[in-house]
């Protein structure tokens, strides 16, 4: 079967069922961040293209067969394109490595959950009742309340988890007989235009998946404000989510945002009171914080500690951090890879300067890899930085800084804990360590966050709603709540027997 690697490599915009340059003809290099070098050419989209995509998505939704076909077809496509991305596991996984600089296990692992969130959209909308039938109080009423879907969904994705998030929102949108068209982040959008192949090879009809590969100000900018857009699923930063909010507006789309975080990792005291419990919280803060070199919304970025447990936590925590093996994400043995983009390295590196800056005592990292460490120094790579003695009013401490920086505070009372927790204008998830049940129960009670983990960091299931309280956006993904975006709800009430009303008597 015919790849991407084999196509015209600029033809990279899919409009009804057509593989397109961009209309005004521009390219874009795709980076490796490993090397910083180019390893692929796409199209550079704009309005134009934007502009063209709807058109065909809102063709495909008005007339063509998807959203009238029946949902056990649908399921099974979606169960089709489960199977085509375990057969490709490995070229996806080496793909999304090489794209957004993860290493290739993580690569392959986001592809097992992207397999399982088609899988997952494919049986919650087969197990489906057709609609709700509603006791309108009379025989002869019948009432009916049923879900249909939206219309055109504009999704517009991040360059974290590429394809994980494009899946969360394409998988449902299709389970629900929408069309769409999905914009990648303009530098990770090389898995989005493989999974766009394999909608098609699965049987996908010609035009329900649009793709415009481009920037967020002028395709992304046009998608969200587009009359004939019905709805729109972002994932990305605050700042760019507010201005995807704006746009929207004026057409009063439907909205969803899922935005950053700055995800707190409360630990207790007798969470570490066995080595054993010592050892794990210790290594779960470490994966919270540096996986995928902290670039995950949901990144365990703030360390809150009690305070007798300080020292030695951080201690422990600054060993292991040294020790983490950078590298490009296919090497031997390497356990993180490099920083996305030179940009994200210099945010980084500016979030560590002004946190020294406000008296952060540095405990680890805080610089590129040296070349006489044997690391790499070519890509964008960045040490895994612990700072200790932060505080909340430190911008590193309130600000997503989406890089493997960790800061730590400290605490003295549950209640501190709590507090320091709650005290972000986000609200993406959060996590308690402790062996207390009730303490446990009691502060993820009092979280607000839209994942609280208990004695873990990290874990998400298709089956249960992700997304955030506060800032960290509107809406949520996965569940069945992650279907329902993607729908609209209508009342369906037939009078059996019809009768003069009278209430005007002329
Ligand atoms: P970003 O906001 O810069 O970009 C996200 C997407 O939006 C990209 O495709 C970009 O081109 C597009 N975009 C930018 N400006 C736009 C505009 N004005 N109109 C329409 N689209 C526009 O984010 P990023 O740097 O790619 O990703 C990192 C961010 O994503 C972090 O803040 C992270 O926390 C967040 N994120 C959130 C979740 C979640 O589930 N809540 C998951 C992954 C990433």
């Amino acid at each position: 079967m015919a790849h991407r690697t084999e196509r015209q490599a600029r033809a990279t915009i899919h409009v009804g069922g057509e593989w397109l340059e961009a209309v005004s003809g521009a390219t874009r290099e795709i980076l490796d961040p490993a090397d910083a070098r180019p390893f692929a050419v796409v199209a550079e989209g704009d309005e134009k293209d934007a502009e063209r995509a709807v058109a065909a998505a809102r063709q495909a939704f008005d007339h063509g067969p998807w959203p009238g076909t029946p949902v056990a077809e649908r399921a099974a496509l979606l169960r089709r394109v489960a199977g085509l991305l375990v057969r490709d596991r490995e070229r996806l996984g080496l793909l999304e490595s090489r794209d957004a600089g993860k290493t290739v296990e993580e690569g392959r692992v986001d592809i097992d959950c992207v397999a399982d969130a088609f899988r997952y959209f494919a049986d919650l909308v087969a197990a489906e009742a057709p609609g709700r039938v509603v006791d309108a109080g009379t025989p002869d009423v019948h009432s009916v309340v049923v879900h249909e879907p939206v219309g055109v969904c504009a999704l517009i994705t991040p360059w974290n988890y590429p394809l994980l998030q494009a899946s969360w929102k394409i998988a449902p949108a299709l389970a629900a007989g929408n069309t769409f068209v999905i914009k990648p982040s303009e530098i990770t959008p090389m898995t989005t235009i493989a999974l766009i192949e394999l909608l098609a090879e699965a049987g996908l009809p010609a035009g329900v998946a649009g793709l415009v590969t481009g920037p967020g100000h002028t395709v992304g900018a046009t998608l969200a404000e587009h009359p004939d857009v019905d709805l729109v699923s972002f994932t990305g930063g605050l700042a760019s989510g507010t201005k995807v909010a704006q746009a929207a507006a004026p057409t009063v789309k439907k909205v969803a945002l899922e935005l950053g975080g700055k995800n707190p990792n409360v630990v207790f005291a007798d969470a570490c009171a066995t080595e054993e419990g010592f050892d794990t919280a210790v290594d779960q803060a470490l994966n919270a914080a540096f996986i995928h070199s902290g670039q995950v919304c949901s990144a365990g970025s703030r360390l809150i500690v009690e305070e007798p447990l300080r020292e030695r936590f951080v201690t422990e925590l600054a060993r292991r951090a040294e020790k983490i093996r950078l590298g490009r994400g296919t090497g031997e043995g390497v356990e993180c890879g490099p920083l996305v983009s030179e940009q994200q390295r210099a945010k980084v590196e500016a979030y560590v300067a002004s946190a020294l800056a406000e008296g952060a005592v540095l405990r680890c990292g805080g610089k590129r890899p040296s070349p006489a460490e044997n690391r790499p120094e070519s890509g964008y790579f960045y040490e895994p930085t612990v700072l200790d003695a932060c505080h909340r009013e430190m911008r590193v401490v309130r600000e997503e800084v989406f890089g493997p920086v960790l800061t730590v505070e400290t605490f003295r009372t549950e209640e501190e804990a709590v507090a320091l927790a709650n005290d972000t204008e986000y609200g993406l998830a959060g996590a308690v360590w402790t062996t207390d049940a009730g303490r446990a129960r009691r502060v993820a009670g009092r979280l607000r966050h839209g994942t609280v983990w208990i004695n873990d960091f990290h874990p998400y299931l298709p089956q249960a709603e992700w997304g955030g309280f506060g800032r960290s956006g509107t809406g949520r993904e996965l569940g069945p709540a992650g279907l329902a975006e993607y729908r609209e709800t209508k009342h369906v009430y037939q009078n059996l027997a019809p009768k003069p009303v009278r209430w005007f008597a002329g």
